[in-house]
């Protein structure tokens, strides 16, 4: 499929450097929202000043940051507007791993529980869910043509911490060195925060982040706990 066949918008929201995409079939005229946390009228007003019309929201992983919700477990005042107060102002499905499920209760109807391969048809295109857990249980990276959106599991030069409650850094080393590292090189990456510019790319990563160039467990192992961690 050529390029301008799809539709995508990278939009850094929020106070914590997040990036929120949009990502649909531009003849179609149907997107969907990944990770709408922050600015929900931008979101919304972005997707109607191109044309589209939002037909879902998929959720990397469940973190206040990528959703929305309380803060107080992160020991801070209020609460990030998210996926709730989107399904307020368009009607659409809420795509989450199965196993995160249970953290975005009161969706009802509008939840859909992914697992590993599922698809899901966005006009012509077909994207892909990517199980990559180790950020958290149920991380996912969603795969459409050859772009990767990879919210907290692969960043440009590093990866998502493995030390919050749920996460597992021998499932991170696997998801980064045998799931991710298996795209083909020229895989466009998309990360979930813009800690190291817009976009790379799968084989640059395999070269150069420290992550991915890891030689064993034991050597992941070890540098996850010596604090060389990134940012949620
Ligand atoms: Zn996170």
């Amino acid at each position: 499929m050529p390029d301008d066949a799809i539709y995508l918008e990278q939009m850094e929201l929020g106070p914590m450097q997040n990036f929120v995409y949009l990502i649909g079939d531009p003849q179609a005229r149907e997107c969907v929202v990944v990770d709408p946390a922050w600015e929900i009228d931008t979101i919304v007003e972005t997707a109607q000043a191109d044309g589209m019309r939002l037909t879902g929201a998929l959720v990397t992983h469940t973190h206040q940051d990528h959703v929305g919700g309380s803060l107080a477990s992160w020991g801070m005042p209020g609460r990030i507007p998210g996926v709730e107060e989107l399904l307020t102002r368009v009607p659409l499905k809420v795509y989450v791993h199965r196993s995160e499920r249970e953290f975005l209760p009161g969706l009802g109807s509008d939840l859909v529980k992914v697992d590993n391969h599922d698809t899901l048809a966005v006009g012509r295109l077909t994207l892909r869910f990517l199980h990559t857990p180790g950020h958290t249980p149920g991380s996912q990276c969603f795969l459409v043509d050859d772009r990767l959106v990879s919210g907290d599991t692969l960043f440009i030069g590093g990866c998502g911490r493995t030390d919050l409650p749920g996460s597992d850094p021998s499932e991170m080393y696997y998801s980064l060195t045998q799931r991710l590292a298996a795209l083909p090189d020229a895989t466009v990456l998309y990360p979930g925060h813009n800690y190291g510019g817009p976009s790379s790319t799968i084989g640059d990563e395999k070269r150069d982040n420290p992550y991915m160039r890891v030689a064993s467990l034991g050597d992941f192992l070890r540098a996850m706990g010596g604090g060389r961690v990134v940012m949620p």
